[in-house]
């Protein structure tokens, strides 16, 4: 037998396992220190009230023979997919209940969608971004153009007319440097995409950041966007549900290439290759939608939001540049004194007992930057920072 080559190209380990083993080698050589974490992007709260309610009742649902579910629609229940087109309302955009798959979380979607395209295909992947991306499609062996970002395009690389494109990959806000796209920007992307013929993947796992009515939460809300992008979705961050798993896909009924309908592939694809989410977590999943769970899911936001302003006013006080932290969870620092991303996380970790996230980890470009999450609780965070300005 043969096995997959790609994988021989891949680096030996994700990025997130690389620090996990770190901090575990550090904890174990010194048991009587406290490590704080402002390292993989996990949440800290809990599930909002509304959703635990919704999902204890729909496990109990489980239990009683008139109210039991078996096998749902792999395609996800209605119940769900009408509250997640009422979500969309709330920034104009009007989604056909068809075009909504339910899944167990983005990052499956994100791989699983590259079963629709041949992997003769060239495919633009910013960087730095959430790795998955440029992993999954090595492991197919595609051919893979970077679009470089840094602070000289304000980390929001834009479409160059004389690139060929296949697949492109866009996340906003963007994950790990908190650079959000504003509608002008992605209409020059949905433009490029439709003259070229090729697919946008549209990562949106933090629209529910976004506080700036004038900035895009979806790429929908873009004319064009419908006859060329595909848009994934997470409550992960928003709802809490990294442990609970629900995220869900967009392809648009005018998603046509090479003749065939994606959204149909899509759904052939999932109807062979999957069995759906379950039952109680979409009943989590849609009371995270109804109106007391959007408030209970914002008041969890606004506390990571308190946490990305002292993180903001503690590197500025320490002189520290750094981008990100409005919009997003995620704050985007220049390592000190030209430090490398693992120098960085080496130091902080040996000094400061601190993780965060080392930005080469995200693509060449994030070499000399690092990434802190908002995701953890007020106290650690206030903590962690205290301990980072003082080393800085
Ligand atoms: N997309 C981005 C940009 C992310 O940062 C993450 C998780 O960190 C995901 C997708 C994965 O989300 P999920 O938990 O739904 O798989």
């Amino acid at each position: 037998m043969k096995i997959n080559e790609n994988y021989r190209s891949l680096e030996t380990s994700y990025l997130f396992s690389q620090v996990a083993a770190k901090k575990a080698a550090y904890q174990a050589a010194h048991p009587d220190q406290r490590i704080l974490s402002l390292g993989i992007g996990d949440v800290t709260r809990p599930l909002p009230t509304p959703v635990v309610q919704a999902f204890t009742e729909a496990v109990l649902d489980q239990g009683d023979p008139s109210r039991f579910h078996g096998y749902g629609p792999e395609q996800g229940y209605d119940f769900l997919k009408e509250s997640i087109q009422q979500y969309y309302r709330r920034f104009g955009v009007e989604l056909p209940i068809d075009d909504l798959f339910i899944s167990d979380g983005a990052k499956c979607d994100l791989g699983n969608i590259l079963d629709l395209f041949d992997t003769d295909n060239t495919v633009l992947i910013p960087d730095p971004v959430y790795p998955v991306y440029r992993d999954t499609n090595q492991m197919a062996g595609r051919r893979i153009a970077y679009l470089p970002a840094g602070p000289e395009n304000g980390f929001l690389p834009m479409p160059d007319p004389d690139q060929k494109a296949d697949i492109i990959y866009l996340c906003s806000p963007n994950n790990p440097t908190g650079a959000v796209y504003t509608k002008a920007q992605l209409a020059e992307w949905v433009d490029y995409a439709n003259k070229q013929g090729a697919v946008i993947l549209f990562d949106a796992a933090y629209e529910a950041f976004v506080t700036s009515p004038e900035l895009p939460h979806s790429i929908y809300e873009i004319e064009g966007a419908r006859e060329c992008a595909i848009e994934v979705c997470s409550l992960s961050k928003t709802a809490g549900f990294t442990g609970t798993r629900c995220g869900y896909t967009v392809v648009p009924q005018e998603l046509i290439r090479g003749g065939l309908s994606l959204r149909a592939m899509w759904l052939r694809r999932q109807t062979t290759k999957f069995n759906g989410v379950s039952y109680p977590v979409q009943r989590a999943a849609a009371a995270a939608f109804s109106d007391e769970g959007m408030a209970a899911c914002q008041e969890v936001l606004s506390i990571y939001r308190s946490n990305a302003r002292l993180m903001h006013e503690a590197l500025e006080q320490a002189g520290i540049w750094h981008t990100g932290g409005i919009h997003s969870p995620y704050l985007w620092m220049k390592c000190p004194h030209g430090l490398s991303s693992w120098e960085f996380f080496d130091q902080l970790l040996e000094k400061a007992q601190v993780i965060g996230t080392p930005g080469c980890g995200f693509g060449t470009n994030g070499e000399g930057f690092f990434r802190l999450t908002a995701f953890g609780t007020p106290e650690d965070t206030a903590e962690a920072m205290e301990r980072i300005r003082k080393f800085l």
